[in-house]
């Protein structure tokens, strides 16, 4: 048997499409570009996927959660260097008007569009945060942004969660929100959009033991993503260097996945000393220092390890990472499959009556019943049996029951595993028993 990875991302692209993870935004309208829309089945893998984040994150002793508002006060993104700092330089190209990063084209080649030699304006400044109004009167006080990332509700937040969950350092808060990039250049699928989503956690430490909580945080957050299923060998560390330092970082590192288009960021993990808290004492007029009883009563400003990872880069990097295909090529024995670990999969198990008659289909539909209690299920009557497990293969289900003839006699089902496609007889009364063991969620 031979197996081939996910090799272009179009591949993936309508996969996603015909098996109900991931829509074109606004289709019938002709798209809207680089915005997706999650399907039944996207969003049941979105939501393992937050869920797990979720609960590795909070889990704990030492983290605490909060949900804060999408539109903020707009000094908030004074103080962070939004509004100054989060620019791309740009130049269009002057024959067909396309527009690029300056940083990300070769300026003295052909337009990469339109083919003419290239001949681009001057590189200028593009603030990628998304403005829009707030209240009736259109006018530059009413005017707010679509926060660009979650952090900054973390920071304002900071006294309040301390204060009121008594927090001690060192502690973290937590947080998933959907953050809007107005981003130059689009694509890759999901991989770079301009709405998107972050799970984000800022980790207030003490001034000086940022580095050891950096190397904490790191392996914590490198385990996370082998636990989703991701190879080991598609994932790999790059350090910012020092001439690649955020201005207010101390120390960056990203986890870069290897997707069909190269390697790519799926999370920074980064010491943000006390730039964010300072600079909203500064704009802010109010005094957000930390008291440590147990250090003299002293009072300063928490160092912070952040580790933010995009809800949507990782879904993409756990989509590339189970999609296979066996037997490329062979009309007979090729199938698609996606090899999600069960933790991840949208659907867990799918119930399958040989054929459509009652006789076999209600007490098929029995088993998908009490199943479907407990786990994501699908019951599927149509088409031959070959075709459902190709489906089933196709969205990653790691289990499907087959109820047959024999099963009226000898109250039996034949399960079938999804990547070894090996099937075992399971008397009905212990399915349950074997899905638990076998899933491991
Ligand atoms: P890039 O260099 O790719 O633009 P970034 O360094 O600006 O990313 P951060 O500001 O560190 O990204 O954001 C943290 C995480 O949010 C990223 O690791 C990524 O997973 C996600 N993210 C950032 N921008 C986007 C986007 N436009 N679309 C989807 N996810 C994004």
């Amino acid at each position: 048997m031979s197996e081939t990875n996910l090799k272009d991302m179009q591949d993936l692209v309508s996969l996603c499409k015909r098996r109900g993870f991931i829509f074109q935004s606004s289709e019938i309208y002709g798209g809207l570009s680089s915005c997706w829309d999650y399907g039944p089945l996207g969003i049941e893998l979105r939501k393992n996927i937050k869920d797990r984040w979720w609960n590795a994150m909070t889990l704990r002793e030492d983290v605490v959660g909060i949900d804060a508002s999408i539109l903020m006060h707009p000094e908030v993104w004074k103080a962070s260097g939004h509004v100054d700092g989060f620019n791309d330089p740009m130049v269009d190209c002057k024959e067909c008007k396309s527009r690029f990063r300056a940083d990300k084209i070769d300026l003295a080649a052909n337009c990469p569009v339109c083919g003419k030699s290239g001949t681009y304006t001057e590189p200028k400044d593009f603030n990628l945060m998304f403005k829009t109004q707030m209240g009736p009167v259109e006018d530059s006080s009413a005017q707010v942004y679509l926060r660009p990332e979650t952090a900054q509700g973390i920071f304002v937040n900071f006294l309040n969660v301390q204060s009121t969950m008594r927090k001690k350092l060192p502690f973290g808060i937590a947080q998933i929100g959907k953050a809007f990039r107005n981003e130059i250049t689009p694509g890759n699928f999901i991989f770079r959009t301009r709405e998107f989503e972050q799970m984000e956690m800022q980790f207030f430490v003490k001034p000086g033991s940022q580095m050891e909580f950096m190397e904490q945080w790191k392996e914590i957050r490198w385990n996370w993503h082998l636990e989703n299923g991701l190879r080991p060998e598609r994932l790999r560390w790059e350090p910012h260097g020092p001439g690649e330092l955020a201005h207010y970082a101390d120390a960056a590192t990203d986890i870069e996945y290897q997707y069909a288009h190269g390697w790519g960021e799926m999370e920074g993990i980064h010491s943000r000393t006390d730039f964010d808290l300072k600079q909203h004492e500064l704009f802010s007029k109010k005094n957000l220092k930390y008291l440590d009883a147990e250090d003299g009563n002293k009072k300063y400003l928490p160092f912070v390890i952040e580790t933010s990872v995009g809800c949507d880069r990782c879904l993409l990097a756990v989509l590339s990472d189970a999609y296979r295909v066996e037997n490329e090529g062979d009309k007979e024995k090729e199938r698609t499959v996606l090899k999600f670990s069960p933790k991840v999969a949208p659907i867990k198990v799918a119930v399958l009556p040989l054929l459509k008659k009652e006789k076999l289909a209600a007490p098929a539909k029995e088993l998908f019943n009490k199943l479907n209690k407990k786990y994501p299920a699908e019951f599927d009557v149509t088409g031959t049996i070959g075709k459902r497990y190709r489906r089933q293969d196709e969205i990653g289900t790691p289990f499907c029951i087959t109820f047959d003839f024999d099963s009226l006699e000898d109250h039996a089902v034949t399960i079938r595993d999804r990547d070894t496609m090996v099937q075992e007889r399971v008397s009905l009364d212990k399915v349950e028993q074997y899905l638990q063991d076998k899933l491991q969620l």
